[in-house]
């Protein structure tokens, strides 16, 4: 059995791959959720949303967010109405969401998203890394800000101090399928706001140093591919390269794949991870995806 540790974009290419060439049954995907809250009435869980999508094989994969070919009717209405939404939400990818938030009013997020990915005929498992609410908030240069705010309207641009969400609970199944896995992987997503929230939980740590656990650098030289990790690594005091985020792994990870382009920073891996592992880590077609997930699964 193997179980993926995800946050949007980065993970879910990876996962695209996965699925072509491993048996989907066997797979547990566990969802960073501190990033989740309510928009326009509608309880709205992004990552858990891409890796349902991805799996279904109606994801968007050029924005990593939302259902291909979607139309945004109700997005530009709501604007017109004078109640412009901060998150561009595509109509049938609204329908998604209406339906967790009604399960929702009976269920457990995570007994929503089984009974949505059961509906979707997905047969991997998609597990909410908890069913309680986190608030993140990003302490800025300009004051607190509100993940989304930071992310949407201020576009990532302010000076980041640090980020903080609050402490909750892992979801009941977590733990216990981490412990029954046979291998875990860290997908390439964010390690401060996508994976560190699900890797602090309590007994996650000492679950995945049981476990023989691989993860692959969002990091390619000393960006990241998209989005504000760097930001926020850089602001938590990490060194922005594959070395800073093994940092962060160190204490459990087997096996971290780096970029080709990031040879040079195989020799200091090496003095805190057993293994290291170079090839393409950057994720431009399905052909790059298998390739890495081959790398990973030693196929
Ligand atoms: P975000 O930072 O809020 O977008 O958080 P996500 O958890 O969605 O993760 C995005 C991460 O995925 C970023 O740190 C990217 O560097 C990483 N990423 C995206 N595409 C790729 C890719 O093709 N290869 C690798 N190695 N990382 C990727």
């Amino acid at each position: 059995m193997i179980t993926i540790l995800s946050g949007g974009t980065g993970t879910p290419k990876l996962i695209q791959g996965i699925k072509n060439i491993h048996e989907p049954e066997d797979l547990n995907i566990i969802v960073n959720t501190v990033e989740n809250d309510y928009f326009s009435g509608v309880y709205v869980a992004a990552d858990i949303d891409t890796v349902l999508y991805t799996l279904s094989d109606i994801i968007n994969d050029e924005t990593w967010y939302g259902i291909k070919n979607d139309t945004f009717i109700t997005h530009e209405k709501l604007a017109d109405l004078n109640c412009p939404e901060l998150l561009r939400i595509g109509d049938l990818d609204r329908a998604f969401k209406i339906q967790k938030t009604i399960l929702m009013k009976k269920h457990t997020l995570s007994e929503a998203v089984d009974i949505q990915r059961k509906k979707m005929g997905i047969k991997s498992k998609v597990l909410a890394m908890s069913d309680e609410h986190s608030k993140i908030v990003v302490q800025t240069n300009i004051g607190e800000l509100e993940f989304h705010d930071f992310l949407i309207k201020h576009q990532t641009k302010p000076d980041v101090i640090s980020v903080d969400y609050t402490k909750i609970n892992p979801a009941p199944n977590i733990i216990d399928i981490l412990e029954k896995s046979d291998m875990v992987i860290i997908g390439p997503s964010n390690p401060i706001t996508s994976i560190l929230p699900i890797i602090t939980l309590d007994g996650v740590e000492k679950a995945l140093q049981k476990t023989y656990v691989v993860a692959v650098s969002p990091i390619i030289g000393n960006a990241p591919v998209s989005g504000p990790a760097g930001k926020f690594m850089a602001a938590m005091g990490y060194e922005v390269s594959p070395l800073g985020v093994a940092s962060i792994y160190k204490k459990f990870l087997n096996k971290f794949v780096i970029d080709e382009l990031d040879k040079k920073f195989k020799e200091n891996i090496e003095k805190i991870i057993s293994e290291v592992a170079i090839t393409n880590t950057n994720m431009k077609s399905i052909e790059d995806e298998e390739n890495l997930a081959k790398v990973i699964l030693g196929k």
